[in-house]
């Protein structure tokens, strides 16, 4: 506790050196695997929300708000770098550190939204999940956050000392051995403790949740918060979505009571869809379910608040996606572009004001190795496994009704869309790699095929040929 003390206490007297700035605060919360249908605002019924509620409320819900990639690790990069992650290549997830493929992560070539607001004077924080990188030089201390408290794969325990647990927990590069909080709670407070240093700068905090990600694992105290839920599964999963709830609350509260509102840009949106048969979320009235690119899988709860510069309580149905928070906390901190950087996310904030119209995107692309998707105003195109579908969400918001027969010309014109906006991009650089297709140290298995169904609906990524899985792509 001590050394805790001491080492925040270090960090604020560091930050306090500086002088006062006068750029928005970013704050961007990103929950994990949470379902379209699991906040109060998209019509969750029996889990309360109203701190995430709260941000809608006070600025703008997104209905058509997409994540880069229905999977953990690339959504993130996807906003981390502000751009397509198959850009550079990064296409899949990684698997547990000890197998993972040696190429994973995100390069140090490509820059992140934290070592772009760094230069611009900006105290960054980092709690939670970073899930882009396990490499020295590729973490997030190293890679433009001041602070950083978390761990760096795509799941642990959210009991810290549990003995099942590989994945320690780190504070900027030093593995924490005194934590006794329940992750969510810890999570908060590291989250608050930055902004109360980082208050006389401006600051950009990513509180990454691993929540509600598996495993299910809540306290008794706050399963205790919904005795009307009989489902054990549920009620578990209920007791954990609530303490991000919480965790939002406490940071929304700290925000406020340094009276930054008005100061301070915030989002909220998940990496991916639910895995609802393994944890109970929520996805409907869309197909599918994450790991998949049906809206179940991609389009997830998207919101975004700042007071007094983006008027409260609006719904805005055009499509976002994650990477235009990077882009927006650029535009709001006067970060500008080199000429040779490309940002393929745009700057939200005049078309939520109304100072510009039209739509930030045209089009939208996904690709996800056997699978891929394109969508354009109200048509989609989705691709997996050689079967082609085409939905106008218009009038098909669950994809039930494949027009892909139907409508040759609409279904030829996206396939050229996808297909101008895929030559852009690069070769899956890794495969997910586990004990079943790697060794430790991340050498493959010759032959060691995986392809198994996910527990939470979808599959798992690829096969481990490489080869195959980007000429499949
Ligand atoms: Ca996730």
């Amino acid at each position: 506790m001590k050394k805790r003390l001491l080492m925040l206490a270090l960090f604020c007297l560091f930050e306090s050196s500086f002088a006062a700035g006068r750029n928005p605060n970013v704050i961007i919360f990103l929950a994990d695997d949470l379902g379209y249908a699991d906040v109060g605002v998209n019509g969750c019924k029996d889990i309360p929300t109203p701190h995430i509620d709260s941000i809608a409320r006070n600025g703008v819900r997104f209905t058509d708000g997409y994540a880069n990639h229905p999977v953990c690790s690339p959504s993130r990069a996807g906003l981390m770098s502000g751009m397509y992650q198959h850009r550079f290549g990064f296409e899949h997830n990684s698997g547990p550190e000890r197998y993972a493929s040696p190429n994973f992560g995100q390069p140090r070539s490509v820059p992140t939204v934290p070592e772009k607001l760094k230069a611009a004077g900006y105290a960054t924080g980092m709690v939670g999940k970073w899930h882009i990188g396990f490499k020295e030089g590729l973490r997030p201390h190293e890679r433009g956050f001041d602070y950083f408290f978390g761990f760096l794969s795509g799941a642990r325990s959210y009991y810290p000392d549990s003995p099942r647990e590989n994945d320690p927990l780190l504070r900027n590069g030093r593995i924490v051995k005194n934590e006794k909080d329940y992750l969510t709670d810890a999570f908060a407070r590291e989250a608050v403790a930055f902004i109360e240093c980082s208050k006389n700068k401006p600051y950009f905090l990513y509180f990454a949740f691993n929540a509600v990600h598996s495993p299910l694992e809540a306290t008794k105290a706050y399963e205790a918060r919904f005795p009307h839920i009989t489902d054990p599964n549920r009620k578990t999963y209920a007791g954990m979505l609530s303490a991000m709830d919480e965790a939002v609350g406490r940071v929304l509260a700290k925000v406020r009571e340094l009276g930054q509102e008005e100061n301070t840009l915030i989002f909220f949106y998940s990496d991916n869809g639910g895995p609802t048969m393994e944890t109970t979320s929520r996805n409907d009235p869309l197909r599918g379910y994450k790991g998949q690119v049906f809206e179940g899988g991609i389009r997830v709860p998207f919101l975004m608040q700042w007071k007094g510069v983006v008027p409260a309580g609006q719904t805005y149905g055009e499509m976002v996606m994650g990477f235009d928070c990077h882009a927006t906390a650029l535009a709001v901190a006067g970060v500008s572009l080199s000429n040779d950087e490309i940002l393929d996310g745009v700057n939200l904030i005049p078309f939520v004001t109304g100072e510009q119209t039209g739509r930030p995107h045209d089009q939208l692309l996904w690709r996800v190795g056997w699978q891929h998707a394109v969508r354009a105003g109200d048509w989609k195109m989705v691709a997996v496994r050689g079967e082609t579908f085409l939905f106008n969400l218009r009038d098909d918001i669950g994809e039930k009704n494949d027009l892909a027969a139907k409508e040759p010309a609409k279904l030829k014109e996206l396939q050229a869309i996808y297909a101008a906006g895929d030559s852009q991009m690069m070769p899956a650089q890794w495969i997910r790699q586990d004990a079943r297709n790697a060794e430790i140290g991340g050498k493959w298995k010759p032959g060691g095929a995986i392809g198994a169904p996910r527990r939470g609906g979808g599959l798992e990524e690829g096969s481990n040929d490489l080869t195959a899985t980007v000429t499949a792509s």
